[in-house]
């Protein structure tokens, strides 16, 4: 049964309601919530020849497609209202990465870990697609011999990382990238990765090890598996279940720097595509992860007219992210 069957078959009930014009709720909203009421009760196959209609991707699980078809006839409703947030995203790019450490099948719990593949993946936002890339492998100087367990599990082999430069040096690099696309501008880009452990644990140790100050453009970013998890209604998703649940396969090789960002950056295409829009949602703060509130994105995004004090000395200390912090040796002890 298509949506405006479903619709059709509901308006003797809604007659019944109260008038949307007497209502206190804009129309369009109203609108939307009917609509959203009709896809709920939609099966998979309905689901599927709707989205097969009207031109969209099929593929996925039945909250992806539920959550497809929603996004579509709310962007559509929300162009009829020219001041609405119409599915524009904030940042004009999104930098996916995926570091890649030095690890052990059965590590102490102070084990450090050294960066030895540095991958991001640069996203256009405004035409939703992968416009450049930054890859390098890293030698690591405290354990400079991969276990067998590390090689197996990421690929990189002892002849990769022996040959690459240490950590600082690819640090400068990519720094020199982030600038050559003029990406430390305030508001320019946010950082994705897949979960909270690339910058709160894996850059925070090998900053202190390399003694470089923590980035400040690392302060903030955008945890992937929230955006997901939050947007599809689906519970923890890893890398893996990401990809299944929206109809894909992981291309590549898994635990491999590069195909992890790679693949991460098609979950986020997707994800723009069905209507998520990214915003920044965990930071380090003193050396610890935590949470960004509704009220310090609204301030980040630029769109609360008057901050407090406080919340002003917050924004003060996002604005500018081509200055690196002045806390050297973040350190952090969350659990991925
Ligand atoms: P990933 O992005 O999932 O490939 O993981 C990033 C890093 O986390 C790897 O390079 C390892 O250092 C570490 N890691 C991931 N999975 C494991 C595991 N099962 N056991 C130990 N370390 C792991
Ligand atoms: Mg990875």
């Amino acid at each position: 049964m298509q949506v405006n069957t479903i619709m059709a078959q509901k308006s003797t009930r809604r007659k019944a309601r109260k008038d949307d014009s007497e209502s206190e709720i804009d129309p369009v909203y109203h609108a939307l919530s009917r609509i959203n009421g009709s896809i709920n009760r939609m099966t998979l196959t309905q689901l599927q020849q709707q989205l097969n209609k009207i031109g969209l991707n099929e593929r996925g699980v039945k909250e992806v497609l539920k959550k497809r078809l929603k996004a579509y006839y709310k962007k559509q409703k929300l162009a009829q209202k020219p001041e609405s947030f119409d599915g524009k995203q904030y940042y004009p790019y999104l930098i996916v990465l995926d570091f890649e450490a030095t690890c052990e099948k059965d590590p102490p719990t102070d084990y450090l870990h050294e960066i030895i593949e540095f991958p991001a993946i640069l996203i256009d936002t405004a035409d939703n697609k992968i416009v450049d890339e930054f890859h390098s492998y890293c030698k690591p100087s405290l354990n400079p011999k991969l276990s067998n367990f590390c090689t197996d599990l990421t690929g990189i082999t002892q002849q990769q990382v022996d040959s690459a430069l240490e950590f600082p040096h690819v640090f400068n690099s990519f720094e020199t990238w982030l600038k050559k696309h003029e990406l430390l501008l305030a508001r320019r880009c946010a950082f994705v990765t897949d979960g909270p452990w690339d910058f709160s644990r894996f850059l925070n140790i090998q900053c202190c090890l390399s003694e470089i100050k923590y980035p400040k453009w690392a302060k903030k970013w955008i945890n992937l598996k929230k955006i997901y998890g939050n947007f599809y209604k689906l519970k923890k998703p890893k890398l893996l279940d990401m990809l299944a649940n929206i109809g894909l396969n992981f291309e590549g090789r898994h635990h491999c720097g590069r195909d992890d960002a790679k693949n991460l950056a098609r979950i986020v295409i997707r994800l723009m595509q069905d209507g998520a829009v990214f915003q920044f949602n965990e930071r380090l703060n003193a050396g610890k992860l935590e949470n960004i509130t509704e009220d310090e994105r609204a301030l980040l995004n630029g769109f609360a007219e008057k901050p407090s004090n406080s919340l002003q000395h917050m924004t003060d200390n996002f604005e500018d992210l081509s200055v690196t912090s002045d806390n050297p040796g973040e350190t952090s002890t969350d659990a991925r």
